[in-house]
């Protein structure tokens, strides 16, 4: 390689959860690492999350008391996922399972980071393996000065940081935000005095502060371009960087954890065909490494697979941006497809999945999808009221079904049978097609199996778009267990690994419960540093 300007031992593309997990395992094992970010700020989507963080058979699960173990993660997953998925990718659960406990214990011990269990169950919960609490964790608030001169670095988010991911729900900010705000207000005051912040937030400061403390060097607006081989390994990348050129020479090898590709208009409009309402994770996430890692020879799989989750308009960094809320989950609301009929319960956590159904040509199925909801939805939240400002004409209003229906495009007579079908649900208390609010996880969030019931009755009548929102693409480079990338014949290419959303997920659209992009990253970022750290080619 000519024009080296940068040596070390391990590479790391990126700056979100993958990286920093990979970075800090490297580091904390004594390599020397650098960290390349394309933009100026720190984190990524990550950084933007609620930190919802999926971890099997966790120590703190164990010290609340609550049974678990690898097995039953495992039988869970497998369970949980989509047909034809353990085919290929069970291996990469056993790996999944046996790391993450490891790496949240490491989190603790190396990084100012502790987490606490919030009280979500599985996604699934009933099925084998399944649990109704023990699994999610989020991380507790942090000052952001610990990540010393990077604090105001980090990427900030649509969602408030200022309340712990628990806070949110125990506050039911989503529709009380005033009272929500009176009943945390101390806590929130303090953390505005000492500039601490929650979830995503408080996720990269403590991954930053262990990663500086560990001596990694971290470059902003150093935007990676291709990566660099000699002999068929990878040996470092090429690096663009306010217009230069440089090449970074890594020793033992490149960790790719680029983020997703749905800022890259052709990759999304290929993978994920049909109406799109609004994306959540920063617009440098362009695919570039997906495209980098194919450049080297790797298999990209699991393209259409991505993180759909429904969201309101709002701006961000001056544009329309995505920010995911659960939203449609409420009583007085349905779903309907472009024929005006019901496809899914509103409730379940995985209505991306459902919103996002292909046909055998990979063509979505339901697109458009509308939210059908009488005046109480509107009502009952300010938060909805305040968000549809944001972009005009998504709230759509009229007061017949019918001439609501003519609004939207969707044939009025199936509108008003499914709407009456619903109905008649709400009256006998219990919703015959799609048993809405009656799984683990649609009673906890609906707060009771029943309660999840609301008829549409009461004009006028709403609709919202709710066609897929997408928070991060969850294609990309075919790993084994040890992170390393694959070419199509499964050899291994040398040097190279990926991690996050840059690799081809092995927990894809369907979530086998909240926090699983978080969860699963942050482990197969430790697994390929300590691939890295065992991996020495001399
Ligand atoms: C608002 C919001 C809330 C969310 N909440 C949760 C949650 O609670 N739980 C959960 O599990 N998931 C959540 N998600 C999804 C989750 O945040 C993402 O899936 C995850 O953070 C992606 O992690 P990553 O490390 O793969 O990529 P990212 O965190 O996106 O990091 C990728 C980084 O790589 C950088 N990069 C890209 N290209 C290059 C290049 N060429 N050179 C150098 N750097 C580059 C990007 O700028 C970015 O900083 C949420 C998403 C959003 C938007």
């Amino acid at each position: 390689m000519s024009d080296v300007s940068d040596e070390c031992d391990v590479l790391v593309i990126g700056s979100g959860s993958a990286a920093l997990a990979a970075a800090l395992r490297c580091a904390g094992g004594g390599l020397r690492v650098t960290i390349l970010e394309k933009t100026g700020r720190l984190g990524g989507t990550s950084a933007m999350s609620g930190a919802g963080t999926w971890i099997p058979a966790n120590h703190r699960a164990a010290e609340a008391g609550i049974a678990d173990s690898e097995a039953e993660a495992l039988d869970y997953i497998r369970a949980a996922s989509p047909s034809g998925w353990q085919e290929t990718e069970d291996e990469l659960w056993a790996a999944f399972v046996r790391n993450a406990p490891v790496m949240l214990r490491f989190l603790e011990q190396r990084t100012p980071l502790r987490f606490a269990l919030t009280d979500e169950p599985d996604t699934m919960a009933e099925k084998p393996g399944g649990k109704k609490r023990g699994r999610m964790l989020s991380p507790l608030p942090l000052r952001k000065s610990l990540a010393g001169r990077y604090a105001r670095r980090i990427r900030r988010s649509t969602l408030p940081h200022l309340y712990t991911y628990q806070e949110v729900y125990d506050g039911d900010l989503y529709h009380r935000p005033v009272s929500a705000t009176l009943r945390f207000a101390h806590r929130l005051v303090w953390r505005l005095l000492t500039g601490s912040r929650a979830q995503g937030s408080a996720l990269v400061t403590g991954l930053l502060a262990g990663c500086l403390g560990n001596n990694c060097r971290v470059e902003l607006n150093a935007r990676a371009v291709a990566l660099c081989s000699e002999d068929g390994s990878i040996v470092g990348a090429t690096v663009e960087r306010n217009g230069n050129r440089r090449t970074f020479r890594a020793r033992r090898g490149v960790v790719v954890a680029t983020g997703g590709f749905e800022w890259d208009r052709d990759l999304l409009g290929k993978h994920f065909p049909g109406a799109l309402d609004r994306l959540g994770s920063p617009r440098a996430n362009e695919g570039d490494g997906q495209k980098m890692l194919a450049e080297a020879g790797a298999q990209l799989a699991r393209m259409d697979q991505a993180n759909v989750y429904p969201t309101m308009p709002t701006i961000y960094e001056g544009k329309l941006h995505g920010i995911p809320l659960i939203f449609q989950a409420e009583k007085h609301a349905i779903l309907v497809d472009r024929t005006g009929n019901r496809f899914a319960s509103e409730y379940d956590f995985n209505i991306g999945e459902a919103i996002d159904r292909r046909d055998a040509n990979g063509n979505p199925v339901h697109l458009p999808v509308w939210i059908v909801a009488d005046r109480r939805f509107v009502r009952r939240s300010p938060t909805l009221r305040w968000y549809a400002r944001k972009q005009k004409g998504w709230l759509i209003g009229a007061p017949t079904l019918a001439s609501l229906a003519e609004k939207i495009g969707v044939p009025a007579a199936p509108l008003e049978t499914t709407v009456a079908r619903f109905n008649s649900f709400c009256a006998n208390g219990r919703d015959l097609d799609f048993h809405r609010g009656e799984s683990v996880w649609e009673a906890f969030k609906a707060g009771g199996a029943g309660a999840a019931l609301g008829t549409i009755e009461q004009a006028p009548f709403y609709a919202m778009s709710l066609n897929r929102s997408i928070l991060g693409t969850k294609g990309g480079a075919r790993t084994n267990a040890n992170g390393q990338v694959l070419r199509a014949d499964g050899s291994v290419i040398a040097g190279l690994y990926a991690a996050g959303l840059a690799m081809a997920n092995p927990i894809g659209t369907r979530a086998v419960g909240p926090g699983t992009t978080i969860g699963p990253n942050l482990t197969w970022g430790y697994i390929c540093g300590s691939s890295l750290l065992s991996d020495n080619r001399g």
